[in-house]
């Protein structure tokens, strides 16, 4: 059950600080950022919804060395599991500085993913800060292996739905990835009659995704990919574009 979990009541209350130290140093010093000093703000570009063991994100830490991306998984041991490996991580690639830019919260995404991430909405400055804000929102959210939930009545569980197309929609910004791998077809047919009925997104060609590394990641590097190779599996890959929103 996810009972004890607790959430912001909205994506203000987050406090990345402690996700992301490294990339917030003067929250983490307890001083008081002054207007005027930022010249970039840092928002995860990356979701992982039901992250698991963190194959994808550890995997990726290195290679998007600047974008900050958060693994979401509900099981409590599992998420204490990954949390203690990105720490392992960092301990030891001290030196180098790496794996501060992953992170892992244990959520049920099917519930509150808006209370966690803004809405895509382009940000302005705040009054009094006069350099330029950069502001990076949700660019890419992974779905990798969710469990199929096989019978009727139990399609409801499945992570990908009308509410929950909407829900994406909302946290990532235009031109963003929902990135799905799946070795279940029905599964696969399923996500994708969702995805393609949903005004706010748009199938990606082949042509497109070769050469992305996160598709290559998904099928090699996640503990789902693994064992699925292991068991010669299939895998279905299906990637969607949020469009931008229609002008009223
Ligand atoms: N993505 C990983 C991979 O590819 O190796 C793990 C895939 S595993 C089959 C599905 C994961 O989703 C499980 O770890 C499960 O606990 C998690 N999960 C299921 N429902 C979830 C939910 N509502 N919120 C967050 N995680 C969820």
């Amino acid at each position: 059950s996810d009972h004890q979990l607790v959430y912001p009541s909205c994506p203000k209350e987050m406090v990345w600080a402690n996700h992301f130290p490294k990339f917030f140093p003067a929250a983490v010093d307890g001083a008081t950022v002054e207007a005027g000093t930022y010249s970039k703000k840092v928002e995860v570009e990356v979701a992982d919804i039901g992250c698991g063991f963190g194959g994808l994100i550890v995997s990726l830490a290195p290679k998007l060395p600047d974008t900050l991306m958060l693994g979401m998984e509900i099981r409590t041991q599992v998420t204490e599991y990954v949390d203690e490996r990105i720490k392992a991580l960092r301990t030891q690639h001290k030196a180098e500085g790496m794996y501060q830019n992953i992170s892992v919260l244990r959520a049920n995404t099917m519930k509150f993913l808006p209370n966690i991430f803004e809405k895509h909405q382009v940000s302005f400055a705040p009054f009094g800060i006069s350099k330029v804000l950069t502001v990076y929102k949700l660019n890419k959210i992974f779905i990798c292996f969710p469990d199929p939930h096989f019978k009727s009545r139990k399609h409801k569980a499945r992570i990908v739905s009308p509410t929950l197309g909407a829900e994406y929609a909302y946290i990532l910004r235009p031109s963003g990835i929902v990135y799905t791998i799946t070795d279940v077809e029905d599964l696969y047919k399923w996500m994708a009659k969702h995805f393609d009925d949903h005004p706010l997104f748009e199938r990606l060609t082949e042509g497109e995704l070769e050469g992305d590394i996160c598709v290559d990641v998904m099928k090699v590097d996640t503990e789902e990919g693994k064992k699925v190779e292991r068991n010669n599996g299939r895998k279905f890959v299906a990637c969607w574009r949020r469009t931008e929103d229609p002008e009223w």
